[in-house]
């Protein structure tokens, strides 16, 4: 390379790196404002999640065109990977790059993904702007990236065939079938315009090139970049036990969740930057569907990040990292008077960025978060908001207030009085842990409020019962001492009803030396299990579906399969809190199939894309005023496979879907919800 080419080149790359340094250095500025929270632990755990969920697309490869998305990847990879020798050999042409510059299989390789990379993006071009899904944004900046990307890949191939047709052969590439390509078409130019012409495309690349690093940390293609970050430090806790406890004896806690952007913690900052607004989130969020203001998507891809653009740019300027109270005095030569700086600093995150209605739409279904394929965590975020609205300022709506003061009273959000919770049980002969006394229980059969007190759950605690005692399990259960397990009080912000309900619980529980549990609900399951822990509560939970599929594989429940049963088709429903939460899809299932005459369909969204029955997060205490009822939805989606019956096997979504049964047939098209528990205890 001519000293001249070598200087513009040196000052060029110089330039590139400081530019792409400068607006990287900025985006962490403003993640740096977010709270503390320790994400570096299991630091083995953590790299073989990044491994399979980047370099593995785990999560993508699970859909039908994932393995498209995963060569595309890949794909890319080799591209940044090829950039090496290309640029390189140039600059230092004496040097020669093991393997990069040397292997026919890696040009090979790099080729076939090149090339569908080059095909994906049609594919990509064609489903965004002729097709255009709603879930995906026609934007710019899209526009600007897929142009960028095939000058990067275009200029490569061009430059290098040209370089092949001057030296005639050349063994790393004698594989490349691009490279081969293009040297054809340049057979018969002479030396001198194909040297004019390499040197002349090669430069046109490399500024193709820089310019692509310097724009995406510069646009919200800067996810590229968040991605890997986001998914090494993604929670390694289970879903459902990732919301963090509060320290409600802290003198020095002056707000509780939060009301403030710069409260969320650093990880919850980074998710905005990583998310690539793929809507995978929104085209499955029940309360997006179904006309809410709540859209996942939006919430974090713009909401929250141009808030925290906007504001941090203003606290990063001032040198502040908080809003707070305590830096009251200090900022109020900013927050007073109508500047647009004060009118930023002013700005509530809760009312003036996000509003209230969103937050509470949320039924903590989780399928946003399951779905996402950066690792994103949105459910925190908006129970974190919830805290603050319940705990800081006690604005929130009445029916949740009243549920909470049941709790308080009666320990249950129905209100009935808690000396009834065991009335369900009474001519069955079940023993409550308490008059079992000194004798030994092995299961503890946890009812739950719902199954305790509402008519309809009360008839699957009583199956259940029935079907333990036919097996011989050796359980017994809390009667009056059990008290709600506080799921949803937990879910709709208020940590310190929560703490009371699980201190009470647990005391209770290791009291009796409680071991196991066997649940119904698994709302509860989900807290008993994933929630308990951090508060010193440590329990094998189990739900009566996993239960009674082990009783029978293990043979201590025969089923009498010459029971004569209904034909019937039977379309099932996902409870969100065992499918999503736990990840247990099959046992439910299984105990359908066992059924004779039962014929087990599936609902168009079904496993960890289940549509919510609308009840979780409380929920199931508040009116739902806007939009479609959630439930009507999932009654449509069930009744248009024209089944004899649902089944399902959560009390709340029995609930929800009997309401919706009700709102959308007569009583002659009715159709029955079934819990597995219903069927199986008639073959015993
Ligand atoms: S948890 Fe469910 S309802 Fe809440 S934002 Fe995610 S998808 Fe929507
Ligand atoms: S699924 Fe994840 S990456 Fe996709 S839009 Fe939602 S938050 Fe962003």
């Amino acid at each position: 390379m001519p000293t001249i080419e070598l200087i513009v080149f040196l000052i060029i790359t110089v330039l590139t790196v400081l530019l792409f340094v400068q607006a990287v250095s900025k985006k962490l500025k403003f993640i740096r404002l977010g709270a503390k929270e320790n994400r570096s632990d299991h630091p083995g755990k953590r790299f073989a999640n990044f491994c399979a969920n980047v370099l593995g697309q785990r999560k993508l490869l699970q859909e039908p065109y994932g393995v498209i998305h995963f060569f595309i990847f890949w794909g890319f990879i080799f591209i940044a990977l090829g950039e090496i020798p290309f640029i390189l050999e140039r600059v230092f042409p004496n040097i020669t790059i093991p393997i990069l510059g040397t292997s026919p299989y890696f040009y090979l390789i790099k080729e076939i993904l090149s090339s569908l990379v080059f095909i994906g993006l049609i594919v990509g071009i064609v489903r965004r702007w002729i097709v255009r899904p709603a879930r995906l944004y026609l934007s710019v900046e899209a526009a600007l990236v897929v142009i960028l990307i095939y000058g990067v890949i275009i200029t490569e191939w061009l430059t290098s065939g040209a370089r092949l047709a001057l030296m005639g052969s050349h063994h790393a590439y004698s594989l490349d079938f691009i490279y081969n390509l293009v040297a054809g078409f340049f057979a018969g130019t002479s030396a001198e315009s194909l040297t004019t012409t390499i040197s002349f495309l090669w430069w046109i690349h490399v500024i193709i090139l820089y310019s692509f690093a310097v724009y995406i940390p510069n646009s919200k293609h800067l996810h590229i970049l968040a991605t890997p970050f986001n998914s090494y430090f993604a929670s390694l806790k289970p879903a459902g036990g990732q919301i963090e406890p509060m320290n409600l004896e802290d003198e020095n806690l002056k707000e509780y969740g939060v009301g403030r952007i710069e409260n969320f913690t650093w990880k919850q900052l980074l998710d905005s930057f990583a998310c690539g607004e793929c809507g995978r989130c929104m085209d499955n969020c029940p309360a997006n569907i179904s006309g809410k203001p709540l859209n996942p998507k939006e919430l974090l891809s713009r909401t929250l990040k141009d808030h925290l653009l906007e504001k941090g740019a203003v606290m990063n300027k001032l040198g502040i990292s908080s809003t707070g109270e305590e830096n009251a005095e200090a900022l109020k030569p900013y927050t007073t008077g109508y500047s647009e700086t004060a009118q930023i600093l002013n700005k509530k995150l809760i009312g003036d960025i996000v509003s209230r209605e969103e937050i509470w739409s949320c039924t903590t279904c989780m399928a946003c978060q399951t779905l996402c394929p950066v690792s994103n965590e949105h459910v925190n975020k908006i129970i974190d908001m919830r805290r603050y609205e319940v705990m800081n300022e006690n604005n929130y709506a009445h029916e949740l207030q009243l549920a909470f003061r049941n709790v308080e009273a009666k320990y249950n959000p129905w209100g009935v009085s808690w000396s009834e919770r065991a009335s369900w049980a009474k001519d069955l002969g079940v023993q409550t842990m308490k008059e079992a006394g000194d004798q030994e229980v092995e299961y503890l059969l946890w009812v739950g409020c719902a199954g305790s007190f509402d008519d309809r759950a009360k008839k699957v605690s009583v199956a259940i019962a029935k079907i333990l005692k036919a097996a011989g399990v050796n359980f017994a259960i809390l009667g009056r001492e059990e008290k709600c397990c506080g799921d949803f009080i937990r879910r709709a912000g208020n940590e310190y009803l929560f703490g009371l309900m699980v201190k009470d619980n647990i005391n209770t529980l290791n009291n009796y030396k409680v071991k196991k549990i066997i649940t119904a609900c698994p709302h509860c399951l989900n807290t008993l299990k994933n929630d308990y822990p951090a508060f010193g509560g440590n329990y094998e939970v189990i739900h009566h579906t996993q239960f009674i599929n082990d009783l029978i594989k293990s043979g201590k429940l025969t089923l009498n399969k010459n029971v004569e049963m209904p034909k019937q088709k039977i379309v099932y429903h996902d409870s969100c809190y065992l499918g999503r939460y736990q990840q247990e899809f099959e046992a439910p299932r299984a105990l359908y199939r066992m059924v004779p005459g039962v014929e087990l369909i599936e609902m168009d969204r079904n496993h960890n894309k289940s549509f919510c029955c609308g009840a979780g997060g409380g929920r199931m205490w508040l009116e739902e005023d806007i939009g479609e009822r959630i439930n009507n939805m999932r009654v449509d989606q069930a009744l248009a496979k024209e089944p004899q019956a649902i089944g399902a096997n959560c009390p709340y979504c029995i609930t929800m879907l009997e309401d919706g049964i009700k709102d959308k047939t007569d009583a002659e098209h009715s159709v029955p919800v079934i819990d597995p528990a219903e069927l199986i205890v008639k073959m015993i």
